[in-house]
């Protein structure tokens, strides 16, 4: 299977989804300069933007963290393997959306399992 074509769509998504988050993290005082939020983790601005429960905000770090883990899996090999079960994720879903973590039946059963 290639995944090639959706490497570079991922990478600029996160780019992209990291200077947003950033700069809303600002707008809601967050954090309060540039030089403060360039020295702080990702991943901890990521926990940061989680907690504050600003809607925007915190719909951002979720996609930011997905597409993070999408990114990596790239880096190790992995991407288009399904988090869970480790099966290869379908690839039309992977069309829809190259962050997807997980096959249709992981999702259907969580999806059961959460209502
Ligand atoms: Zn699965």
């Amino acid at each position: 299977m290639n995944y090639k074509n959706f490497q570079y769509p991922l990478e600029t998504e996160y780019l992209s989804l990291a200077e947003q988050l950033k700069n809303e993290m600002l707008i809601n005082h967050l954090k309060n300069n540039t030089t403060e939020i360039n020295t702080t983790d990702l991943n901890d601005l990521i926990v940061m933007a989680k907690s504050s429960f600003i809607p925007n905000l915190f719909d951002m770090a979720i996609r930011l963290e997905k597409v993070d883990a999408a990114v990596c899996s790239f880096k190790l090999g992995m991407y288009g393997l399904c988090a869970d079960c480790e099966e290869e994720i379908e690839y039309s879903d992977l069309e829809q959306d190259p962050a997807q973590p997980r096959c249709q039946s992981c999702r259907e059963h969580s999806r059961y399992h959460h209502v």
